[in-house]
């Protein structure tokens, strides 16, 4: 498996992704705490589109059964950007490609697409500005035609060596690369505006088809910026939803502190050598959460401090984590209960009109 680093180091080296510079963390501190903690790692065009301020943000979503504390962050930061800018969101949902890769049966994923963007969307997205789309549900015929013109532009070899399928990956994974595609670019083709795109860098394969594809349909080229690996409760590279002890779900009710209490820490195996030497919060994953939901910049050095002094033991941070974590997410469940999908525009060319 391609370490953390690896993969950061490819998408700026060989990918030619640019790193975030301070100056550019420093325009987006006041946006969103990740900006401030530094979770993203590199950008395409992001300072170009912030120069320009007429764009939309695309942000999909692969559907899963339950969404977890790093899809939510990343969401919450493009609620946040949407607020600071003033900016259209869509919101695409590939129930489509859950199938077609083996994750679930069709009526699997539409469910979990529906359940995904209730969840999404009691963030607090604002329904004037943030328009939606279940590929299976609400296709419209100008986006299947607009994934056709897509499609011809790719070739098989383009698919293989972008996504490393091989011959036995179905005809539908190939096609599912315009469709993917056809999310990033569409909100430029209904306006002629220029598309970011937040993603993890996993996701990257698909930017860079964009970026190839987009000047060849005579559409502006997507910027993207790369969020950087929320670690797992055990110190997992990436809390991931394929392993569900590495994550924190908003459906974990009465789970959610006992997952806590197992997550790890950089604290000593005992109180007293605690006490006596420390902790390490640099590799703690309780604190790495923590600083990204305490917006007190104070309150983390404090934390930070103590815990290194030996002043601080580790089940005070839990208890706080959960503290933390239970207000996010009850903010979420509480919204949740008023969200109705119908309220939110599907996007097309005759709600843009
Ligand atoms: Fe982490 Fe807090 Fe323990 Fe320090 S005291 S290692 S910050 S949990």
């Amino acid at each position: 498996m391609v370490s953390y680093q690896e993969r950061v180091r490819k998408i700026i080296e060989e990918f030619g992704a640019t790193p975030i510079s301070e100056k550019l963390y420093k325009e987006l501190e006041g946006v969103h705490i990740t900006f401030r903690r530094r979770l993203w790692v590199s950008h395409r065009d992001f300072d170009v589109i912030l120069k320009e301020r007429d764009f939309w943000i695309v942000s999909g979503r692969g559907p899963s059964e339950k969404i977890h504390f790093a899809h939510l962050i990343l969401f919450d930061t493009v609620k946040a950007m949407q607020e600071k800018f003033g900016v259209n969101v869509f919101i695409p949902v590939s129930d489509d490609e859950k199938f077609l890769f083996g994750k679930a049966s069709l009526e699997k994923a539409r469910k979990y697409a529906i359940e995904n963007l209730k969840d999404i969307l009691a963030l607090g997205f604002d329904p004037k500005r943030t328009y939606i789309l279940i590929d299976t549900y609400h296709m419209h015929p100008d986006f299947y035609k607009f994934t056709v013109q897509i499609a011809e532009k790719i070739t098989g070899s383009m698919a293989k060596d972008t996504f490393g399928f091989t011959d036995s990956n179905n005809v539908g994974e190939f096609f599912y690369s315009a469709v993917q595609v056809g999310h990033i670019l569409y909100p430029t083709l209904l306006t002629g505006k220029r598309v970011l795109v937040p993603i993890g860098l996993d996701q990257d394969p698909f930017i860079r088809l964009s970026r190839d594809i987009a000047p060849k349909l005579g559409l502006k080229k997507p910027a993207t910026i790369h969020m950087g690996f929320i670690r797992g409760l055990r110190g997992e590279e990436k809390m991931s939803a394929s392993r569900p002890e590495t994550s924190l779900y908003l459906e974990d009710d009465e789970t959610v502190k006992r997952k806590i209490w197992r997550t790890l820490t950089g604290g000593q195996p005992t109180i007293e050598e605690q006490r006596k030497y420390g902790g390490n919060p640099d590799v703690c994953v309780v604190f790495e959460y923590i600083s990204l939901l305490e917006k007190d910049d104070k309150k983390i050095e404090k934390i930070r401090q103590e815990c290194m002094e030996g002043r601080r033991i580790c089940g005070e941070c839990k208890e706080y984590l959960f503290k933390l974590i239970k207000e996010f997410y009850d903010r979420i469940r509480k919204n949740r209960e008023r969200i109705r999908l119908e309220e939110f525009r599907v996007l097309s060319p005759e709600v843009i009109s």
